[in-house]
């Protein structure tokens, strides 16, 4: 058996933002909010890993694939290549009641406090996902693979009910307990041409390597600027942008911590949130660090690559 998780990109994403933004910024409440939603999610996905950890047979995992169809990005949740087909799944995990009605194409949530939540109809978002994954990999590949779709509510605490729906409804949208039943059984109704391991492998590797991450989002869509991000290095202690840099190391004027590479953490947030590339003079300011010997040498040992000469000398950071 393989398996293949990618690291959640959108949630490290707005995690970045969120802790750059001062506690009284205007964007910071809707970063937390893209953020709870996000974690909501990967809770999802991590209780449906457990029932495919049952799976038996060669098969690749794929999470939060986002591909580009050359007009627009479309994201999965998460894909399973089998030898004989590919099983999209869209992950919902929401308590509450859902009611998801085919012909308003909507999915209305009733909480517990009787607020009500609209959303789109997810059997209509994985049937569009499931049509661009076989356009993309005819595109491609000029394969043709096959392509079932399912949708699966994952929160133990909800109740499904479906309006306006097809008969075979019960099918498309699940339950996560329901997850390896419904795979076995999907599973039996594929048994045409069957790809190899390695080829597997490959369609695998090229769907990784096609993934686009969506670091940028947060920040184009909360509409941020370099301004709005605090600068400094932050305490692992404390949580507080206190850390100084004094005799090669970080000390905080808070909590005393120590540390020898706090700055990394503040330059990969740099990466993620403002540019990849940063100068001397960048640096120093975003760390708060004075003196450009000290910068200087911090940015050669942790950038991947260094451009141009004298003062607009640029590092790639990680
Ligand atoms: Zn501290």
């Amino acid at each position: 058996m393989l398996k293949e998780q990618n690291e959640s990109v959108r949630r490290v994403g707005c995690e970045f933002a969120f802790v750059r933004l001062a506690a009284d910024h205007p964007k910071r409440k809707d970063v937390e909010e893209a953020l709870g939603i996000r974690k909501a999610g990967e809770y999802g996905e991590k209780s449906i890993t457990f029932h495919l950890g049952y799976l038996e047979g060669y098969h690749l995992i794929l999470h939060d694939l986002r591909l580009y169809d050359g007009i627009a990005h479309f994201q999965i949740d998460t894909l399973i290549l089998f030898p004989t087909y590919v099983l999209l799944l869209e992950v919902k995990n929401r308590s509450g009641r859902i009611i998801i009605d085919r012909q308003s194409h909507q999915m209305t949530r009733i909480k517990e406090d009787g607020t009500r939540e609209g959303d789109a109809d997810p059997v209509e978002q994985v049937e569009r996902q499931s049509r661009l994954l076989g356009e993309w990999l005819m595109k491609h590949f000029s394969l043709k693979m096959p392509i079932h779709h399912l949708v699966i509510m994952s929160h133990t605490k909800c109740s499904l009910e479906f309006q306006n729906c097809e008969p075979d409804i019960h099918e498309k949208v699940i339950r996560g307990s329901s997850l390896f039943d419904a795979i076995q059984r999907v599973g039996a109704d594929y048994r045409g041409r069957a790809w190899s391991k390695e080829a597997l492998l490959k369609i695998g590797k090229a769907l990784r390597d096609a993934h686009v991450e969506p670091n940028v989002d947060v920040v184009n869509r909360f509409r941020l600027k370099r301004g709005d991000f605090l600068n400094g290095v932050r305490c692992l202690g404390c949580g507080r942008y206190y850390m100084r840099r004094k005799q090669r190391a970080w000390f905080c004027l808070y909590c005393k911590q120590r540390s020898i590479d706090a700055h990394e953490q503040a330059l990969k947030e740099y990466a993620y949130l403002i540019s990849p590339w940063i100068t001397n003079e960048e640096a120093r300011f975003f760390l708060r660090v004075d003196s450009r010997h000290v910068i200087k040498r911090l940015l050669k040992r942790y950038s991947l690559e260094v451009s141009g000469i004298g003062k607009s000398v640029r590092y790639r950071i990680k």
